[in-house]
């Protein structure tokens, strides 16, 4: 079922700062719509539940360029409001392939589940008409994975590469172990923490934002330097809702990745597969 409050309202938003709006679908995703002079670009669109669009273009009437974080479809679902949509080359390959049965009768029931796909790559620049925001390559969690820099508001759009619940590090398209991700993690927090003079707040996809960039980006490093060492420290379960560790019951959504850990160091976590 979709969920809709009492009002039939399926998504919340508000304004983060000028021309820049969150747009949830009931606390699963964050997705923002920052509007320049010319045109407007939404990051991610949810899984294809309710009808994005319609949203957007409440907020503005300007173009809008539909950019994704990812590949993993609670980003990519909506896409297929709009004829196209930009991500990286690595995304592409997954975008349309829904988690179910009722996502991909969602996904379907939208006018564009052909949509076209162009490709984004690291260091390019969006051009929105007065504002511009910089792409940047940070894939770990998953292939491909992009932030957005936008330099109008001083925001970094991280996706789910770093978030405050835990990032999952064991859905990944190609499996590699915890300690590789973990180097691949360490690169792009360091590649964040370059660009730390351009943005005041990290913008995550899921579990609360923003985000304070010092704290999560260093407690990251240092996490990924525990795993990289194997001397990780494992943590119970605490954060957020509870995310299922240990062997995943039958009908879970990641039944698929068997036994599951959590590891901790101060406010940065990840889930990993043993
Ligand atoms: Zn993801």
């Amino acid at each position: 079922m979709q969920n809709q409050n009492e009002d039939g309202n399926h998504f919340g938003k508000w304004q983060i700062a000028k021309d820049t709006w969150c747009i949830t679908n009931h606390w699963a995703n964050f997705m923002y719509l920052l509007i320049g002079s010319q045109k407007a670009m939404l990051i991610d669109t949810g899984s294809a539940d309710g009808n994005i669009r319609e949203i957007v273009e409440s907020i503005t009437d300007k173009p809008v360029i539909v950019v994704n974080t990812h590949g993993h479809f609670d980003h990519t679902g909506g896409n297929s409001c709009w004829p196209d949509a930009w991500m990286s080359r690595e995304a592409a390959m997954y975008a349309k392939e829904p988690f179910s049965p009722i996502h991909r009768e969602w996904f379907e029931e939208k006018d564009y589940p052909d949509y076209e796909i162009h490709e984004l790559s690291d260091g390019e620049i969006i051009e929105l008409g007065d504002r511009q925001v910089k792409v940047l390559a940070i894939g770990a969690h998953s292939e491909g994975s992009l932030a957005f820099l936008d330099y109008n508001t001083r925001a970094m759009f991280t996706g789910d590469e770093i978030e405050s619940g835990q990032v999952l590090w064991f859905v990944r398209d190609r499996n590699i172990s915890a300690k590789e991700v973990a180097a691949l993690h360490k690169k792009n927090m360091e590649k964040l923490k370059a660009y730390r003079d351009s943005y005041d707040y990290l913008w995550p996809s899921h579990n609360g934002a923003p985000l304070v960039p010092d704290t999560y980006i260093n407690d990251f490093i240092a996490l990924d330097d525990d795993f990289i060492a194997g001397r990780q420290v494992d943590a119970p379960n605490t954060g957020g809702f509870g995310f299922p560790t240990d062997t995943q019951k039958p009908g879970s959504p990641f039944e698929f990745a068997g036994k599951l850990k959590r590891a901790e160091h101060g406010c940065a976590a990840v889930i990993y597969t043993v």
